[in-house]
């Protein structure tokens, strides 16, 4: 039976509309994907002398168990020429594995939910305009419930959408 899985989705090197878009392209090779939010001009968290970030959430039913999902992801932030290592640091896309289903899962190297998608407001903010009433399987709340609760000072804008040319 296949599951949606909402991925965060983040990047604040090069292009970073372009490479959110292009993580939301290659994400299709992990499932159908079914909604994608707004995209969000949002400061960074935890290191402020770095660029701020582009992030949106997209909504992907997927076949895939959550470890394979997990390897699509990261194999697309490889793709997309991410380097490892500063926790935090600067990248060209990142992407989470916020939901799956409502699944509960606490292992280190796969938390889901993920550990800090009800702490922020650049997760909420694009999560909650796509699935308000996604519901985070611990807390048992829902993204908007989540979102209005939320006390995160971080400044998270939604970008202007593009008009198409013709
Ligand atoms: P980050 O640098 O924030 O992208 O963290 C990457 C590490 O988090 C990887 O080693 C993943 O195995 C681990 N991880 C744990 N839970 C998740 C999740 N829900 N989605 C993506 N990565 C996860």
């Amino acid at each position: 039976m296949p599951v949606i899985a909402y991925i965060g989705i983040g990047s604040n090197i090069g292009d970073a509309t372009a490479n959110c878009r292009k993580a939301i392209e290659l994400l299709s090779e992990a499932g159908r994907v079914v909604s994608v939010s707004s995209f969000y001009h949002t400061e960074s968290v935890g290191r402020h002398e770095q660029d701020d970030f582009i992030n949106a959430v997209a909504a992907v039913e997927t076949d895939r168990a959550p470890g394979d999902l997990l390897k699509a992801c990261q194999s697309i932030e490889d793709r997309l020429g991410r380097k490892r290592g500063v926790h935090w640091g600067p990248r060209t896309a990142d992407l989470d594995i916020l939901l799956y289903g409502d699944l509960v899962c606490g292992l280190p190297e796969l938390t889901i939910p993920h550990p800090h998608m009800a702490l922020r407001k650049f997760v909420l903010a694009p999560l909650a305009e796509i699935a308000p009433d996604a519901m985070h399987p611990r807390l048992c709340r829902t993204a908007s419930q989540l979102y209005r609760e939320l006390k995160d000072p971080h400044t998270v804008i939604k970008c202007r959408q593009e008009t198409k040319k013709t």
